[in-house]
Order: structure tokens, then C-alpha cells, then sequence
């Protein structure tokens, strides 16, 4: 006789709901349905990763060999939390993991940051991206901006900015975010970075698409390029750190040419204060100085004139009625993935948002070999009629792994009619009568 089949529920169809239901299905005695709020799977792989970045989105694609595996179910436009609780789910489910990211921007905590023309990079990247569940969009009258923060995100939103709608056109990009990013072309992007170039993280290959994009000049102060004792050493010691350095070294040697755009990036700069009346007029910065035991504050500031700023310090989770919230980290708190109630974390919600999307994969791993561990410990078995009986009731919602597909197909047939990839359906209702429409 087969061995009875045990059922793990997954909230969020991101990459790190996905590897743990990859790795979940790998026991040939677990079935996993993957629940998401949205119609689509794939999280940040189709909603965060920037729209340029075609070779990175494919990885939807293996990512769509587990969602279609015989024991893993898509069960999308399903919100944990709202369409069912997660108490609902435990009884149901013989674990529970919980993969919803961190979707929400962290705060600059400057006077100012409420004037309207601060945006934050969670909102202009959903914007962008087609998020349909928000993302405000760009609509500031300025052709010059400021950006806070020395990740790779905050490279992702200057480069969308300074290409515009035209430099973006064949991308994925909504009809509606490429006229808004053309109608006053963004002219000068200034990156703000609190750090010195010896502590930021944008990755190398990131920084060097900025030397493959026409009429840009890049414009960096060689008298913030300095480096600290501690610095100076990992320098010598540590290869990613010598070629970021590197690179900012080679665009401060770099002739100006006069191009029609700037990305200027600004070390060892805090921002103050948004500054302005009514809408944002300038940044005021804070300048620090490197000294031999770190960084130290000058008494000097700065006044950078810009129309807008975008803050893109860093994501925090969302609380998830059930779970227990860690305010000040932004995450849940965990012992190994798992948070009490046969409830388990993985990605994002369990360590914040840090690493690329392989990173997932391992924190998959770690997190499924905790909870299969405990499986294994606990043989009481969920009653099947309670799983039955829910995914009947939600059947009225959900949208199934092949409604995702004829969405799929609609969007590749729109993009297809302009010579683009694909364009985005940012509508849920117009997505769901899509899916069912072909059920
Ligand atoms: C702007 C940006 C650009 C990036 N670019 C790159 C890149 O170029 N290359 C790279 O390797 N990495 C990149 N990353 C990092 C990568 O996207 C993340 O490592 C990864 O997406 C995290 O996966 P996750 O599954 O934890 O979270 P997410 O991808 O955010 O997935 C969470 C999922 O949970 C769902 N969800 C949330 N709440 C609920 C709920 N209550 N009920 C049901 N479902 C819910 C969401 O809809 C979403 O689908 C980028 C990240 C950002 C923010």
C-alpha cells in the first residue's frame, strides 16, 4: 500500500517558497500547495528584479518546474491573513511555511521625509514592475533626483530612471510607467551614500551597466574616494571590495563629456533633511570624514537641489496575523526557521532583506531540514476533510496554475503585438477573469 501523503502548506509562490517546496517534494510522502495573494507566482523574480534585467527574470522559469510538479499546487489570489487565517491553515496542513518576503520600505527618520516628492524604492520598483496591488508611481515635474542608499537596488532604480521610457521600451515595462518616465526626462541622478566607497554594496557587474548606457557621464569626487586604516586593509584583502573600489576610482578619473545625463554618486553624505515648501526643493547632507578609527561627523553640510528623493535604505517583512513580529528587525523571530504552532519561516521573513536569489535556495534547504525533522517527530496526522473542505471554499478565488498560464499567454500576446517580451496585466480582476475564462 502507498504511503499516505502528508501536506505542507506554503504561504508565498516568491523564489524562497518555491526552493522549499522543491525541496519539500524531493519526499515522496509530501504534497505542498503554495498559496500566494496574487495571481502570478514568482514575487520579487517579476515584481522586484528590474524590468532590464531579462536574463535574471528567466529564472522564472525553473522556478516553474517545481509549480508544476504532480504533488505541488498553485493556489494563487489567495491572501493568508484575509481569504483564510493561518489558524485555519494549521488545522488543515500538517506544517505551515511562511515565504512572504519583506515587502514594505524601511524609513530615512528625517524632518521632511513626508513631503511629497519622497518616494520610497519599494513603491517606485512595484510601480515599474506592474505591481497590481500598488507602488506609487513617479510623478514628480523634475529632471533631477536624489537616491539614498549604497545597495543594489538603488542602482536598479538610477538606471531605470536615467534610461527613461525610451531606453526601456522593450521590456515588460506598462504602457502607462513608460510615458511617465518620458514625459519629463530624469536628466541628473544623485546616489547617496552615508558610508565610504569601502562599505557599499553594490555588486560590480551592476555598477559597470552604468558604463554601457549612451549619453551618461558619471561623475564622482576623487576627494570621497578616501580609505580608512580598516578599509585599506580589506582592500588588500577582500576582491569584491578592491574592484568596487576600483571602479569608482576609474569614473572619477573619467573626462566629462558634456552627455545629456549624470549619475553622480555622493560618499560619505548623510541626508539631514528634506527640504522644501510644499513639494521637495533640495536634500541637506551631513558631510562625515573618514578618520583612522572610522567614520566621524564634520561641521560641514551640504544643500543638493533636487526635485525628488527615493529612499532605498532596506525592506522590512509585513506582521502576519498569527505570527509573532520582530518590530525593530522588520522580520519573525525563528530558532532555525521554525516559529512555534507547526509553523516554519524561509527568505526574506526569516533574515531580512539580505542576498541574491540563489541565497534563497539555501535558506530553503536549512529551513525544510529543520521542518521535516520535526514532521518526522510528530506523527499526529491533520485531518484530510478540513484541507478538502477549505480548498473547496477557496476554489471561488483561487487562481489555479493553469489561469496563471492563460494570463501568461495574454500578456505575451499584448507584448508580442508591440515587439516587446511581454506587457504586464496590472489589473487582479482583469487577471482573475483572464483565468477563469480559460477554466
Ligand atoms: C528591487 C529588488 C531588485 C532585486 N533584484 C535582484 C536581482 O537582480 N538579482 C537577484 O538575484 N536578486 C534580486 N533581488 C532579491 C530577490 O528578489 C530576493 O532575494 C527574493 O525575491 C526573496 O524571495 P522571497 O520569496 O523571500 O520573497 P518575495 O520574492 O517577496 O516573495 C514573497 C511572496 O509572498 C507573497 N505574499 C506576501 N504576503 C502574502 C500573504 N499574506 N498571503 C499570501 N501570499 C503572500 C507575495 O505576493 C510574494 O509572491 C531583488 C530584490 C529587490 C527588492
Amino acid at each position: 500500500m502507498p504511503t499516505p501523503l502528508r501536506h505542507v502548506a506554503v504561504v508565498g509562490a516568491g523564489p524562497s517558497g518555491i526552493f522549499a517546496a522543491a525541496e519539500l517534494v524531493k519526499r515522496p510522502d509530501l504534497h505542498v500547495d503554495v498559496f500566494d495573494r496574487l495571481p502570478t507566482p514568482f514575487g520579487l523574480v517579476r515584481y522586484g528584479v528590474a524590468p532590464d534585467h531579462i536574463t535574471i527574470k528567466r529564472v522564472a522559469a525553473a522556478l516553474t518546474r517545481t509549480l508544476t510538479h504532480p504533488r505541488v499546487r498553485f493556489v494563487g489570489n489567495v491572501t493568508v491573513g484575509t481569504d483564510v487565517t493561518l489558524d485555519r491553515l494549521r488545522g488543515a496542513y500538517d506544517r505551515v511555511l511562511v515565504a512572504t518576503g519583506a515587502p514594505h520600505a524601511r524609513e530615512l527618520g528625517i524632518p521632511g521625509e513626508d513631503l511629497p516628492g519622497v518616494y520610497s524604492a519599494a513603491d517606485l520598483v512595484s510601480w515599474y514592475n506592474g505591481h497590481p496591488l500598488g507602488g506609487i508611481g513617479f510623478t514628480t515635474d523634475t529632471d533631477s533626483v536624489a537616491v539614498v542608499g549604497a545597495g543594489n537596488v538603488s542602482l536598479d532604480v538610477a538606471r531605470v530612471l536615467l534610461k527613461g521610457g525610451a531606453g526601456l521600451a522593450e521590456t515588460d515595462v506598462p504602457d502607462p510607467v513608460l510615458a511617465a518616465l518620458d514625459r519629463r526626462p530624469v536628466r541628473d541622478v544623485h546616489i547617496i551614500v552615508r558610508r565610504s566607497v569601502a562599505d557599499v554594496k553594490f555588486s560590480p557587474p551592476e555598477l559597470a551597466e552604468f558604463e554601457r548606457i549612451d549619453d551618461l557621464d558619471l561623475v564622482v569626487d576623487p576627494e570621497q574616494l578616501s580609505l580608512g586604516p580598516d578599509a585599506l586593509a580589506r582592500y588588500g584583502s577582500d576582491r569584491t571590495v578592491a574592484a568596487r573600489v576600483d571602479t569608482f576610482r576609474s569614473w572619477a578619473a573619467r573626462p566629462h563629456t558634456g552627455a545629456g545625463r549624470r549619475l553622480h554618486v555622493h560618499f560619505l553624505r548623510s541626508p539631514v533633511e528634506v527640504l522644501g515648501t510644499g513639494s521637495v526643493e533640495a536634500l541637506l547632507l551631513q558631510v562625515t570624514a573618514v578618520g583612522p578609527a572610522g567614520r566621524v561627523a564634520t561641521s560641514r553640510s551640504e544643500t543638493l537641489p533636487v526635485g525628488a528623493v527615493v529612499r532605498s535604505v532596506g525592506y522590512r517583512a509585513a506582521p502576519l496575523p498569527g505570527l509573532p513580529f520582530d518590530a525593530d528587525q522588520g522580520l519573525v523571530p525563528h530558532a532555525e526557521g521554525y516559529v512555534g504552532d507547526r509553523t516554519h519561516v524561509v527568505g526574506w521573513v526569516k533574515r531580512g532583506p539580505s542576498g541574491v536569489i540563489g541565497t534563497n535556495k539555501a535558506c530553503a534547504i536549512d529551513s525544510v531540514r529543520v521542518l521535516l525533522a520535526a514532521l518526522d517527530a510528530d506523527p499526529a496526522r491533520i485531518d484530510g476533510a478540513e484541507r478538502t473542505a477549505l480548498l473547496a471554499e477557496l476554489a471561488e478565488v483561487e487562481v489555479t496554475w493553469p489561469g496563471w498560464i492563460a494570463i501568461d499567454d495574454a500578456e505575451q500576446a499584448r507584448g508580442a503585438a508591440s515587439g516587446r517580451v511581454r506587457t504586464k496585466i496590472t489589473d487582479v480582476a482583469e487577471m482573475v477573469a483572464i483565468a477563469r475564462s480559460s477554466c
